[in-house]
């Protein structure tokens, strides 16, 4: 009980872990580029490591490890980070479970497994660097430009899945398996990792997804079927904008077809907890009233948030030029003050100057858009939707 007396306190280090594309453990989303595990260290040896301890006695002291820059970032702009979601959403569903040893290690195992499949996705879209999708190593030379460039590698999580797989005893303590991508759906990874999870345990783990939702069927197998055998399943679709802007980002997707399947998920799967997951960036930030709209109009959404891109720097919406900004703001305040209230601080508190977007966003877009041939241009969007 004493855990979040610390003012920078998180619970996720002492319930979660994540693997990422390559089948490295990191903290969590927002910190991906900090590898917990020591050299081929397992999963439950990396869970009590010299640095997962450390990190714990850092939140527990009211420090701010630069690992998690991302959240102090947020925190600073008086947006609602992770580690404040985790601890409003979470904290008071796992507090039980944590049995904290004084050398800062827990006795509890991991609680919360969030994994990623791999890299491989169907899309391409604008915002996404390599890691998530591989398909992007094919614009590595338009990244590499813009100093964004990463692996050009397919990756696969298989040091991870393979231990996951033969040691079953982890899924006692399995509470929520988490998955993102990559594309979770179209990745085998996903169907034999779950197949592999022993049957009667299976009604005891939560599943949650992160997915694009552009397919509902993989091969043979039968999502809905599979999902049933679980304690609930939550799917989270990756959607950053609805018709021309969703085009225009998700290149390779199609809005009305993603569209569709929300709503024949939802009628197939009644029970399932569907949310919509905004990435909220300078290719989007101008359409968030009609897309709040449009989705709110279904009615049978469990959720719609909107997520700040923090890199690459050039999509971050702080690169607006100011004019811009100000038509944005304008509009968010008269469409949704109190919706779009984070968005319109961060706006108003972070300027970086026009040069950023002559030199990265622009000609970035440009580069982009030659490449795939757009016929919608960014410039275009932007200001029909600002009128
Ligand atoms: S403070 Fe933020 S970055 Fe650090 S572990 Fe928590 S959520 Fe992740």
């Amino acid at each position: 009980m004493k855990l979040p007396n610390s003012n920078t306190f998180c619970t996720i280090p002492f319930i979660h872990i994540y693997g990422t594309a390559d089948g490295n453990i990191v903290p969590c989303c927002e910190s991906q580029e900090t590898i917990m595990n020591n050299e081929k260290e397992s999963l439950l040896s990396t869970w009590n490591n010299q640095k997962y301890k450390t990190l714990r006695q850092q939140l527990l002291n009211n420090k701010k490890p630069n690992i998690c820059k991302v959240c102090w970032h947020s925190e600073k702009n008086n947006v609602t980070s992770t580690r404040q979601h985790w601890l409003n959403d979470e904290w008071n569903n796992f507090k039980d479970d944590i049995i904290l040893n004084d050398d800062y290690s827990v006795e509890n195992p991991p609680l919360w497994l969030e994994t990623k499949v791999g890299n491989f996705c169907n899309l391409k879209c604008k915002m996404c660097s390599t890691w998530s999708s591989y398909k992007r190593a094919q614009d590595i030379d338009i990244l590499k430009k813009y100093g964004t460039g990463a692996t050009t590698k397919l990756l696969k999580p298989d040091s991870l899945y393979n231990q996951l797989m033969t040691n079953k005893e982890i899924w006692n303590h399995i509470k929520v398996l988490q998955f993102s991508g990559g594309e979770p759906i179209i990745n085998q990874n996903y169907y034999d990792l779950l197949e592999s999870i022993p049957k009667n345990l299976r009604s005891n783990i939560k599943l949650k997804h992160a997915t694009n939702l552009t397919h509902l069927k993989y091969k043979n197998y039968d999502m809905i079927e599979i999902w049933k055998q679980f304690k609930s399943v939550s799917v989270k679709v990756s959607v950053d904008g609805i018709g021309d802007v969703y085009n225009y980002i998700r290149h390779g997707a199609n809005f009305i077809d993603v569209d569709k399947n929300i709503d024949i998920l939802k009628e197939k799967l009644p029970e399932c907890n569907i949310g919509i997951g905004n990435t909220t960036q300078v290719y989007n930030v101008f359409q968030l009233p009609e897309f709040f709209k449009h989705f709110e109009s279904k009615g049978y959404l469990n959720f719609i948030e909107n997520f700040l891109l923090q890199t690459p720097k050039y999509l971050n919406i702080s690169v607006l030029p100011n004019l811009y900004k100000q038509a944005i703001i304008k509009k968010l305040t008269e469409q949704g003050e109190q919706k779009f209230k984070q968005t319109i601080n961060y706006l108003q508190n972070n300027n970086t100057n026009d040069t950023y977007w002559h030199t990265h966003t622009l000609p970035y877009s440009k580069d982009l858009e030659n490449r795939y041939n757009d016929k919608t241009k960014f410039i275009n969007l932007l200001e029909k939707y600002i009128n």
